[in-house]
């Protein structure tokens, strides 16, 4: 065992030193300022929304965070298969490096109006072959096949790649330094997306070991066995919801979400299929459905689909309204 420990320290040693020198020196406070302006309000939210009550509201130790360093280990695996700073300085600086081929493309759609245009600065004067060299070089850079691959390689990772829900205890771990190079490949800033982190691994807390009106949580068993899709499924259709109550105070956080689930795997993609078709009741009925799920053994993804077919013919009347008073 102490051998794979091992392996795994040095593995996290490893990743961590490709990627500290190229984020943000401030990360690591920037993420601990998230936690602490979003941790009351993303609670409040997936509380309302769920029904759910933590054991003990006001003890802040109550599903306790912890900023951590390092990354979850699929993540420090990826960083480690290409190690190679540039290659991640690249990657980083893929959404700034849009940016500069959008702007040439801009000049060089009108350069002509630019180079007879009395104010142009001196130094501007018959650049054009400049800029067409600067946005081909931009463009090249864009397309480095090395760069996409890592970048799509992201997306077939099937565990929480920002955060971490701790089952035995029931304490959340968000990574630091994955938030600040997450949110330099998405173009978010770092705190919208740790918040996202935050209502996520929160909403797998409230979903597990909340308590329902009778006081009952979802058994740690039950809980382990079910579906990837269920579980993470409904900690994002919570995640959405809060991203979108906090939509006035914090706009990207909501963007951040967007964001990240365009390069998320399936498993964390699931919820936006459930009711679409009834986006009034949607969160009314999935509430229903999970409430039911906890009470059973172990759910699969095809039981939770019954599940919410089931809910939603029992509590969707004839004419579409909600039978709840
Ligand atoms: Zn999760």
């Amino acid at each position: 065992m102490s051998n794979l420990l091992d392996d795994d320290d040095a593995l996290q040693s490893r990743a961590i030193a490709t990627i500290r020198p190229l984020i943000p020196g401030d990360a690591k406070e920037c993420v601990e300022r998230a936690v602490k302006q979003f941790n009351v309000i993303a609670r409040e939210h997936i509380r309302a929304e769920t029904g759910l009550r933590l054991s003990d509201e006001k003890a802040k130790e109550a599903v306790g965070i912890r900023v951590v360093e390092g990354f979850p280990t699929e993540v420090a695996r990826l960083i480690d298969r290409y190690r190679d700073q540039t290659l991640w300085r690249l990657i980083i600086a893929q959404p700034k490096l849009g940016g500069v081929v959008e702007g040439l493309g801009l000049l060089l759609a009108h350069w002509e109006e630019f180079e007879n245009w009395l104010e142009l600065p001196a130094v501007a004067k018959g650049s054009k072959p400049s800029l067409e060299r600067a946005a081909q070089v931009a463009a090249a850079l864009q397309t480095v096949a090395v760069a996409r691959k890592v970048f799509d390689k992201i997306k077939e990772i099937r565990e929480g790649i920002l955060g971490l829900y701790r089952l035995g205890d029931s304490s959340v771990e968000i990574y630091w330094m994955a938030q600040a190079l997450i949110a330099a490949m998405l173009a978010v800033r770092i705190e919208d997306l740790t918040a996202v982190t935050l209502a996520h691994e929160l909403a797998h807390a409230y979903t597990h070991v909340g308590k329902d009106i009778d006081g009952r949580a979802w058994s740690d068993a039950a809980f382990a066995g079910s579906a990837l899709e269920v579980k993470e499924g409904l900690a994002q259709f919570y995640t959405a919801v809060t991203a979108r109550k906090l939509a006035n105070r914090a706009p990207g956080v909501h963007e951040a979400y967007e964001a990240l689930l365009e390069r998320q795997s399936e498993p964390y993609r699931v919820h936006l299929a459930w009711l679409k078709d009834r986006p009034e009741q949607r969160g009314e009925i999935v509430r229903f459905a999970m409430l039911r799920a906890r009470r059973l053994d172990t759910v699969d993804y095809n039981g939770w689909g019954n599940l919410l077919n089931d809910t939603r013919a029992s509590l969707v009347g004839a004419q579409g309204q909600l039978k709840l008073s």
